[in-house]
């Protein structure tokens, strides 16, 4: 009896602590998925609290709906960093995450030394969405999944959301010629012709404009193979400039926990996709360090998770912070 007795809340315990951190997809998505009304009162409200930290700035329009894409520079640094928190639509783990760096970042700033003498060395250019046209769709529930922009691929003159669309992050400039997507009823359709997007024009424009020292690209993809893993460009060979960003993105893994799965994030060290992705194209075409981290989830069950509950959103964006900082801070020491 006695054993039964102190068992119990043990127990208890255990089972309450399984379903707090079960990873489950949510929908209708919780209001910690930022929504694209949200942004521009938030930056005012910042900027306003910060003078000189944080500058808005619109770097494009898309074709389609005409909706800005925007970015936010934080920090008075010379060394450029170039964070983009989505290209596909329905991953909004990355949006959350944009929004968490440049809101806790411009609050810690006066108050943690760690944090300011970061954002005195490098200034960070975070866009939060690469892909406003989708983004507003999914981030009103009218749809789930959608990938691709909103071109009226089939020019029927109205948006089929299951099919219309360009997949922007197969679009950019690069092996573009060697991808075989070219199906536009596919999700992984890589448009008409290089660089036909508007979104993936503006991101070359500031690609052009800026020297980046380094380029992080968010994605959660909804199959789950590819989860909580980091990917670099396709390469020949591993050169010297290659390997000291695989050490670099060895070092972000590590420091990143899995969400509900024992160890943390892994490097992908195998051939990666030739296609014309972000990653591809700023490693190749500008000279510019670059990385795609796939922050979604795997559960106990296998299942791929984009889009938990608020409390897990919460949860995996301020481990992202975190990586991101101790990262920054590395590339300092070398
Ligand atoms: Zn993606």
């Amino acid at each position: 009896m006695k054993l039964w007795f102190s068992t119990v809340p043990l127990f208890a315990l255990i089972l309450l602590a399984s379903c707090a951190y079960q990873g489950v997809n949510e929908y209708p998505l919780d209001s910690a998925y930022p929504a694209p009304q949200d942004l521009v009162p938030k930056m005012n409200e910042l900027a306003g609290h910060h003078p000189g930290l944080l500058l808005h700035r619109i770097i494009g329009f898309t074709k389609t709906e005409y909706l800005p894409i925007h970015a936010i520079e934080l920090g008075r640094g010379q060394r450029n960093i170039l964070i983009i928190g989505q290209h596909h639509g329905d991953e909004m783990l990355g949006v959350a995450l944009a929004f968490q760096l440049f809101e806790s970042l411009s609050e810690r700033y006066h108050k943690d030394d760690r944090v300011q003498e970061l954002l005195d060395e490098y200034k960070l250019w975070i866009v939060p969405s690469l892909n406003p046209e989708a983004w507003r769709l999914v981030s009103d529930g009218q749809a789930r999944t959608k990938r691709k922009n909103n071109r009226d691929t089939d020019g029927n003159g109205k948006l089929d959301i299951r099919t219309d669309g360009v997949d922007l992050n197969r679009n950019y400039p690069v092996f573009w010629d060697i991808d075989t997507e070219t199906d536009h009823l596919s999700p992984f359709y890589k448009g008409p012709h290089p660089a036909s997007e508007k979104e993936i024009q503006a991101i070359i424009a500031l690609g052009r404009k800026i020297k980046f020292d380094l380029a992080i690209f968010y994605h959660s993809s909804l199959t789950g193979a590819l989860s909580e893993t980091i990917f670099l460009p396709a390469v020949a060979e591993a050169d010297e400039e290659f390997q000291a960003l695989q050490s670099l993105a060895e070092f972000y893994a590590q420091n990143v926990p899995r969400d509900y799965l024992p160890g943390n994030y892994f490097l992908h060290k195998n051939s990666t996709s030739k296609v014309g992705n972000a990653r591809n194209f700023f490693y190749h075409s500008l000279d510019v360090p670059a990385m795609l981290i796939e922050i979604g989830g795997v559960n106990k069950t296998g299942q791929s998770i984009i889009h938990p509950p608020g409390k897990m959103v919460r949860r995996i964006v301020i481990r992202h912070e975190k990586a991101l900082l101790k990262t920054l801070q590395r590339m300092r020491e070398l």
